[in-house]
């Protein structure tokens, strides 16, 4: 599998002299190129599940594999590197700086990894136009944008590394009726052309009705 997988995962939370079970035996495999929604309520462990997936937080017990690669044997550097360059994560609010233009959200990325930010520039330009961005837009910053563009924005910095796996927590619940439903369409066309095992979650049916599978999680549960 080169895909995402979790195999009977257990996530737990304490909760006074309790645990919360946030995840109970939750299995998924995504492959390279597929696009699996998630639906649930608030509180049905959408956002657990991702941070799971994205090795943010430890199972109590199960798996996680990520391109193949156990993430339970990494060391935290290890998984770190892993997360930093096979892992695209876009969260619901488009967290970017605040001081940077488009382009330099993406460079950014670049820099991070002590990459030099001049040699990305052709490689951020062409995903900011393929994510539908005009040259003008990508030359503006966050508050110059509309919120749809600044989560075109945010897909396209997520995609810099090139990641196996993309895990987008509701990218929709700023944006109208029609732009949510113009970004999901967008995450389907990446996950095309790029390959990557896409999980997105949302309580919204709809939206979750545009992936190729939909799944439907309630208390911890997936089915
Ligand atoms: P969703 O994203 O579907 O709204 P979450 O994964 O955020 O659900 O939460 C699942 C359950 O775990 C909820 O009952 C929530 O209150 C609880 N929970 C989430 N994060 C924590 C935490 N850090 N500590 C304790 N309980 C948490
Ligand atoms: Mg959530």
């Amino acid at each position: 599998m080169n895909g995402l997988t979790l195999d009977d995962v257990v996530l737990s939370y304490p909760d006074g002299d309790r645990r919360l079970t946030a995840l109970d035996r939750v299995s998924l495999d995504v492959d390279p190129g597929g696009f699996t929604a998630i639906a649930g309520p608030s509180g049905s462990g959408k956002s657990s599940l991702l941070a799971v997936a994205a090795t943010l937080l430890r199972p109590d017990s199960g798996r996680v594999l990520i391109a193949g690669q156990d993430t339970a044997a990494l060391s935290p550097r290890r998984a770190a590197e892993l997360r930093r360059d096979r892992i695209g994560i876009v969260f619901q609010q488009p967290n970017l700086l605040p001081s940077l233009t488009a382009l330099e959200q993406l460079q950014a990325v670049a820099h991070l990894r002590g990459d030099s930010p001049k040699a990305a520039l052709p490689r951020a330009a062409q995903l900011l136009t393929a994510v539908g961005l005009t040259d003008a837009q990508q030359r503006r910053r966050p508050h110059q944008l509309s919120g749809g563009e600044r989560q075109r924005v945010n897909i396209a910095r997520a995609l810099f590394t090139r990641p196996a796996v993309l895990l987008v927590d509701e990218p929709t619940s700023a944006l109208d009726r029609t732009r949510g439903a113009a970004v999901v369409d967008l995450l389907a066309t990446v996950t095309r052309d790029h390959a990557t095992a896409t999980v997105m979650v949302t309580h919204d049916l709809t939206l979750a009705a545009r992936a190729d599978q939909v799944l439907h999680i309630t208390d911890g549960r997936l089915r």
